[in-house]
């Protein structure tokens, strides 16, 4: 995974300064335009079309859409978010209507331009993705119209703007449960939290996951390994990083072996992914750290970070240069959406495990996260969420298990600062159609619970 680096994209502008030429000049030009496209066109210009057709150039896009939001509801209409959708409108409407750009869309497409963005070679860097290019527009355009702020108008102005908390511009405020301290960019890569809102504004089915991970899911639904697919993915969390000999040896065990094209996908050497002369590793998720400017290392994940410096965890041993020429290591992306999201669902199923109680990770190859089993007749289904924001969205689509007791969505306590479940869960439960909210804490002390009056009995 490269690095975000502000001083790409300099060649790149996206808007310039703020239009003082007045609007109203350019109504006529566009009216006629767009009257003389839809002679001869059924559908309707893409603004790049538009663009060709006014003859300005391509860097001008966003002062168009900046020309063409002023005419919106009185001369055009579009959709949001769908292609040559623009249209004419014949008549006067009655009330103008008030112009208006979610502040919840604009951050999903800077967030998901943003990741495509960090994806690129660094050659192609000077193209920015089509979502961020979108993004930054509609920013600009929320700005233009709230009067008063303003927005970054260019790519390097962009990226300083993303390193901030999301929350000092202003019309991100009206956005419930945002931390103050979240940013777009943290440490020089995108944060977790653009990550969890990319999530949010593509198929919430499919989620964001690396595509190797997807084809392991599948290939084991339709071949019902069970098994395997534990293996797989406790592998991927425990052991991110393995020195070669193991690595050969869970290719060919008995319950790799059936994965072992895929195995062969995630692992890579780890050489060829860092250079360095002496290779550290992240005392909570095992990966391996990133050489800083300042000599110092670092997990590419800030919660590591944190996590790591607040519980005090003694850092994994370090391996020199030419003994990490056979060791192999999950690749970032597999790390990111594997590694990470999977240490809290360990670790909760060990604490229970732990307890005395019967815990099933990933049951049914990944239809919830862990099956919880006090008796035949007492069983949990959880889905661990470390999340560092409330995504309602996504927490509706949590379906509740008919086959089981109770659904818990269970989030980690060290987010509660953030996501506040013990007051949110009193709006959303209700309309969660039976699944119910709690902290790691909550589950462990209920479960407690559950075991005394069984042993009492
Ligand atoms: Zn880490």
């Amino acid at each position: 995974m490269s690095e975000v680096d502000v001083t790409i994209g300099q060649t790149s502008h996206i808007g310039g300064r703020p239009m003082t030429v007045k609007v109203t000049r350019h109504r006529d030009k566009i009216l006629s335009v767009l009257r003389e496209w839809f002679r001869v066109h059924k559908q309707a210009p893409t603004l790049e079309e538009l663009c060709v057709e006014l003859e300005m150039q391509p860097r001008q896009r966003a002062t168009l859409q900046r020309w063409l939001q002023t005419m919106r509801g009185i001369d055009v209409e579009w959709e949001d978010n769908a292609a040559r959708s623009l249209r004419l409108l014949t008549t006067e409407p009655e009330v103008e209507p008030g112009l208006q750009i979610p502040v919840t869309e604009t951050l999903r497409y800077l967030a998901t331009g943003l990741a495509d963005w960090e994806k690129r070679e660094p050659e192609e860097r000077s193209n920015i993705p089509k979502a961020l290019r979108v993004g930054m527009s509609r920013m600009y355009l929320t700005s233009l119209l709230s009067g008063s702020e303003q927005a970054p108008s260019n790519l390097p102005e962009f990226f300083e703007w993303a390193k901030k908390p999301v929350v000092e511009w202003k019309p991100a405020t009206e956005i419930k449960n945002l931390s103050k301290e979240v940013t777009l960019i943290e440490d020089g890569l995108v944060s977790d939290f653009a990550l969890q809102w990319q999530v949010t504004g593509s198929d919430v089915e499919m989620q964001v996951q690396e595509k190797v991970l997807q084809d392991v899911l599948e290939y084991c639904r339709v071949n019902q390994l069970e098994d395997a697919y534990r293996a797989l993915r406790k592998l991927i969390i425990e052991r991110p990083v393995l020195p070669y000999p193991e690595y050969r040896r869970l290719l060919s065990s008995t319950q790799l072996r059936p994965l072992r094209d895929f195995l062969l996908q995630i692992y890579v050497d780890l050489v060829d992914l860092v250079s360095d002369n002496t290779y550290h590793f992240c005392p909570r998720c095992k990966y391996v750290m990133r050489h800083r400017r300042d000599g110092s290392y670092s997990c590419r994940n800030m919660t590591c970070e944190q996590l790591s410096a607040k519980l005090h965890l003694p850092p994994p041993t370090s391996v020199s240069k030419q003994e990490a020429e056979t060791w192999k290591v999950v690749t970032p992306g597999v790390h990111r959406y594997g590694t990470l999201p999977g240490l809290c669902e360990i670790q909760l199923a060990e604490a229970l495990t732990k307890m005395g109680v019967r815990v099933t990770l990933w049951p049914e190859i990944d239809e919830f996260d862990l099956l919880v089993e006090f008796s035949k007749k007492v069983r949990w289904a959880i889905d661990v969420k470390d999340w560092s924001y409330l995504d309602e969205e996504r927490l509706r689509s949590v379906e509740y298990r008919f086959d089981t007791t109770e659904t818990f969505v269970v989030f980690p306590d060290d987010r509660d600062s953030v996501l506040r479940i013990a007051v949110e869960r009193q709006r959303l439960e209700p309309e969660l159609g039976g699944v119910r909210l709690r902290l790691v804490k909550e589950i462990l002390s209920e479960a407690k619970k559950i075991l005394e009056k069984k042993n009492n009995a």
